[in-house]
Parts: C-alpha cells; sequence; structure tokens
C-alpha cells in the first residue's frame, strides 16, 4: 500500500474514539494501536498529503464521520480506497459512508496474508479435501492445503520430516517440577509518542479495564522484528513442547508474543515463517518446534480469517447452545477463588496478554461450560487483548472456545475438566478448589461444570466419535452420582459471582 501511495493523493488517518469503546478495551489495547499509527504517520508524512487526526483533538467520533469531513474540505476527492478492514462491522460502516457521500468505494485486498479472501473462499467451496465427513470447513486440511500452495516445509509434493504434524512430541506440562528457567522476552520500553498516547488514553479513557504500568510492546516495524529475533533465538526451540503448558507467575513462557505486531502489520507472517524456516534450517531449532509454530501462522491464522468472512453476517448473534448467563463481573477484575481463572484473567489485565490454552482451556473452557452468553464473553475478549481484531478474536472466541457455530469450525466442543488444568499447570496447587471433586464446597468448578455439560448436552453430543471416550466415562457414574452433580452444578451458578 505504502509503495502505491503517490505524492498528491489524499491520505486520511483517525484515531477515533468509537473504535475504543465499542468494546470496553484495555488501555494497553488502545495505546498500542494508537501509538503504531503515530508512529507510521510520521513516515508518511512526507510522502503524501496526509490528515491525521489525533484522539482527543477532534470531534469525530467515527471514522466515517471523518472521512466525510475530509471530502467535504476536498470536494475533489473522486475515489475512497481503503484495505479490508479487519472487522465487518467497519466494513459495512464505510461502504456505507461511500453510499452515502456518492464516492466509489476501491477495497484494496489485504496484502499481508498468505490466502486471500478469494483464494479461501475457492477452496473452502471446491477443495476436493476440505472437510470431515461432517462437510465442515477443518483447520488440518486447510493447512496442508497451505503447505502444498505455498511450498512452506515441504520437499516435492511431501511434508519434510515425513509427517504433517509432530503434535506426539508437543504440547507437554512441566509436570511437578516446573518449568526450566524461563527465558526473559525482549520488551520495548516507551519512547516519546508512545509516553504521549498513554497520556491522552489515561485522560480520555480512565475508567476504562487494565493497566499501562508493564507496557512494553513493539510499536515500530523495526522493534516488532527485534521482537522476532529474540522469539526464534531464545524460545523457538522449546515452543512446541511448552506450547500448551501454564505455570503461576509465568505470563509469556515460550510463546512469540508476536501476535499484536502481525494484526497490526508492523511484521508480514511471510517474514515470521520464513525466520521460522531459517532456524530449522541452520540447526538451531527442531522440526517439531518449526512446524507447531508455523501451523500456527500458516494453518490457524489464516484459517480463522477465511472462517470470520464466511461467516461474517453470523458472528453478531451465532448461539448454538443457547447460552444466555450474564458474564460474571470478575472477568473484569480478576477476583475469583478460582486460582486458574484468576491468573489467567489478572495477567491479561497487566499485559493485555494471555497464551493461547489460558484463552482456551481457562477462561474459553469456563464461558463454555458454565453457558456464558457468547456475545457477552466475545466482547470481553475483544476489549482485553492487545491482539484482539475482530477478524481474529471472534472466530476463536465463538467458533473455537463456546462453540457457537456449532460444528462448522470444530469437530466437538474444547470442554476438560480441572484434570487437564491440573495436568498443564500448578494453579490447582494454590486453588480454594480440588481439581477431583465433584460435589461440594471443595469442588472444582470446571470439573462439576464438565460433567453436568455432557449430561446438558447429551441429545447433541453423545453420538459424536470425538466424545465417545467422555461419554463412555460418564457412562461409569451411577444415577447418584450424576444426579448430585447436576443439583451441584445448579447451586455452583447460581453462586457464581462470588465463585
Ligand atoms: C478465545 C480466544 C480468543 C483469541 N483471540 C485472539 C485475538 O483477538 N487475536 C489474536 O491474534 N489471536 C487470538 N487468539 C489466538 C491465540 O490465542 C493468540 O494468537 C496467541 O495467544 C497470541 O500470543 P503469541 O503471539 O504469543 O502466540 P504464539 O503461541 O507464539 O503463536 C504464534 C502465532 O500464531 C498465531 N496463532 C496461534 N493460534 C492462533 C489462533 N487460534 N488463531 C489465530 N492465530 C493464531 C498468532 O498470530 C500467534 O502470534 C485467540 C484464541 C482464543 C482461544
Ligand atoms: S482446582 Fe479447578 S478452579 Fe482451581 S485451579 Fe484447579 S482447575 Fe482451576
Amino acid at each position: 500500500m505504502l509503495a502505491e501511495v503517490q505524492q498528491d493523493d489524499h491520505v486520511l488517518m483517525v484515531e477515533a474514539a468509537e473504535e475504543a469503546t465499542h468494546v470496553w478495551s484495555h488501555k494497553a489495547r488502545i495505546v498500542l494501536f494508537l501509538s503504531a499509527m503515530r508512529h507510521f504517520a510520521e513516515r508518511w508524512n512526507s510522502r503524501c498529503q496526509l490528515s491525521y487526526f489525533q484522539i482527543g483533538a477532534h470531534p469525530f467520533s467515527s471514522i466515517p464521520d471523518a472521512i466525510a469531513h475530509v471530502i467535504g474540505q476536498h470536494p475533489d476527492i473522486e475515489t475512497i480506497r481503503f484495505i479490508e478492514p479487519g472487522d465487518a462491522r467497519l466494513l459495512n460502516a464505510l461502504l456505507a459512508a461511500g453510499n452515502r457521500l456518492k464516492r466509489p468505494m476501491d477495497v484494496i485486498p489485504d496484502p499481508h496474508f498468505l490466502c486471500s479472501l478469494e483464494a479461501f473462499e475457492t477452496w473452502a467451496t471446491q477443495g476436493k479435501h476440505r472437510s470431515d465427513v461432517t462437510h465442515n470447513l477443518r483447520m488440518e486440511f486447510f493447512y496442508r492445503w497451505m503447505r502444498r500452495r505455498t511450498g512452506v516445509l515441504m520437499q516435492d509434493d511431501q511434508p519434510v520430516g515425513g509427517q504433517w504434524n509432530f503434535d506426539a512430541e508437543n504440547r507437554s506440562g512441566f509436570g511437578a517440577g516446573g518449568p526450566p528457567t524461563v527465558p526473559e522476552p525482549q520488551r520495548f520500553t516507551p519512547d516519546d509518542i508512545t509516553r504521549a498516547v498513554m497520556q491522552d488514553v489515561e485522560r480520555l479513557f480512565p475508567a476504562h479495564p487494565g493497566s499501562l504500568i508493564d507496557f512494553a510492546w513493539p510499536v515500530t516495524q523495526q522493534d516488532a522484528r527485534t521482537a522476532l529475533g529474540d522469539f526464534i533465538r531464545h524460545r523457538l526451540p522449546a515452543f512446541g513442547q511448552w506450547q500448551d503448558a501454564m505455570w503461576r507467575d509465568e505470563p509469556f513462557l515460550w510463546h512469540s508474543l508476536i501476535s499484536a505486531a502481525m494484526n497490526l502489520k508492523l511484521l508480514d507472517p511471510r517474514d515470521v515463517i520464513a525466520a521460522a524456516e531459517a532456524a530449522l534450517l541452520a540447526g538451531t531449532a527442531p522440526l517439531a518446534a518449526v512446524e507447531g509454530f508455523i501451523r500456527q501462522i500458516l494453518g490457524w491464522r489464516e484459517f480463522v480469517r477465511g472462517v470470520y468472512w464466511r461467516h461474517a453476517a453470523a458472528w453478531p448473534s451465532t448461539n448454538a447452545l443457547n447460552a444466555t448467563r450474564s458474564l460474571p463481573a470478575w472477568y473484569w477484575t480478576g477476583q475469583t477463588h478460582a486460582a486458574c481463572l484468576s491468573a489467567a484473567i489478572s495477567q491479561t489485565l497487566q499485559h493485555g496478554y494471555a497464551h493461547h490454552i489460558q484463552r482456551l482451556m481457562v477462561t474459553g473452557n469456563f464461558a463454555l461450560l458454565a453457558g456464558l452468553a457468547p456475545r457477552e464473553v466475545a466482547d470481553w475478549y475483544l476489549a482485553v487483548y492487545v491482539d484482539a481484531v475482530a477478524w481474529v478474536e471472534e472466530p476463536n472466541t465463538l467458533g473455537m472456545a463456546l462453540f457457537a457455530l456449532g460444528g462448522r469450525m470444530t469437530s466437538k466442543p474444547y470442554i476438560a475438566s480441572g484434570a487437564y488444568i491440573k495436568r498443564m499447570s500448578n494453579y490447582c496447587k494454590s486453588c480454594a478448589y480440588r481439581p477431583e471433586v465433584r460435589t461440594g464446597p471443595k469442588a472444582c468448578p470446571f470439573t462439576t461444570l464438565y460433567w453436568d455439560f455432557l449430561m446438558r448436552h447429551e441429545a447433541r453430543f453423545r453420538s459424536n466419535p470425538r466424545m465417545a471416550m467422555a461419554y463412555k466415562n460418564l457412562d461409569r457414574m451411577d444415577a447418584e452420582e450424576r444426579m448430585a452433580i447436576r443439583e451441584w452444578a445448579i447451586v455452583r451458578m447460581d453462586q457464581i459471582e462470588s465463585l
């Protein structure tokens, strides 16, 4: 895009309050987006006619309002061009603005993805191997298609190492001894521009959630590249092995921390994948780790984007399991006696970050088991993470974590009892609840609700082959035990605010 902009093009960048308030955004999320924009604008200033509107210093509440203002001042502007935004809400608002202003809208495909929306649609509708027997889209088939299509980790037409995934070697817990010394990730001290944004955000959004005390995210392309290099050198080699593990007071572990930089286009995913492949070639990272990492970017990241736009109309109201319970207030404070939830939410408020398994198997798993209303949960995820943009947040939350899209994105709901969290973390050691207890005041809420979920949704899931083991285990319980769990689940849910 930058290369295509001509000296006499009029470029508009607007820090619109609506983008920070349509969900109750974490302060760090607002700072990161605005600081990246201000740093980017510095480079554009001399290359085009740039109108940049800083938050708090202009009267426009939304991006379309600012466009209307600029067109009013420059009626000779013939066409409005923009890159596909990452949110259907914004796309619709921009298209509506174009209609109102009687200007053609030229929507430029986003070059920061390896699979265009057009190519995804072709795969989804015409690909031979796009789904399993359910005819729903499956990431695994998409990922293999992308590997073949891009040649990433391929040798002729075969996957490097002879297999498509190395899950068997990846995804261990730490065991009782805990992790080896965790490499400290590179963090970035806020510069003058970022500090000015922080002041603006504290002044304009004082009641928003989250803290800025530990803000240290990369906000420029250069810093994002440094962050990538730091990950490739120090954490990629063990990435796969510890990908799913969790540990108290270790928010980052071996994760890359580059999602926000990629989503803000500070890093191109092609460069990220190339850097991981180079580490494999150089022998500094094993194939299992490199494949596990590349699968997240070439597979999951591209897949969820395609799914998001395919189902764009469905996201606002999708609710396959008819879940209606309100989000408990402690999702915004972390103040709960459940140690795993408290840890995941507290670090989220501190850093705007939790890693995938914390999002999926702790906060997401609880929301699914407890039947929390999908829209409220999705708005929470969109608000609290620095990397949150609708195209990636909605399918992950609604499609993957909450099963709100039915089976269209995953073949079974991601549910687990306290036993899983105990195996993958040390949270249970300092918890008010016991993971193996199913009923009574000491019962782990995940464990009670896991069994209750299987019973509540039996008609829907019993015949799902991927749930067979779970139902086999449920069948081992006598009727009295089942009844006790169902009754305790009701009590627990009545007291959800004081969990
Ligand atoms: C309920 C829920 C909500 C989520 N919301 C977001 C979101 O708003 N924005 C976001 O970028 N990711 C989201 N994810 C995906 C994933 O959790 C984050 O990308 C990851 O935790 C970011 O941390 P990292 O950069 O250290 O990732 P790593 O663990 O180091 O993974 C490497 C990269 O792979 C990509 N990736 C990994 N898993 C996924 C996935 N499931 N979908 C898309 N990309 C993936 C990310 O770009 C990430 O940076 C969500 C996951 C869940 C379960
Ligand atoms: S006992 Fe249950 S609630 Fe407590 S940390 Fe373990 S899994 Fe979480």
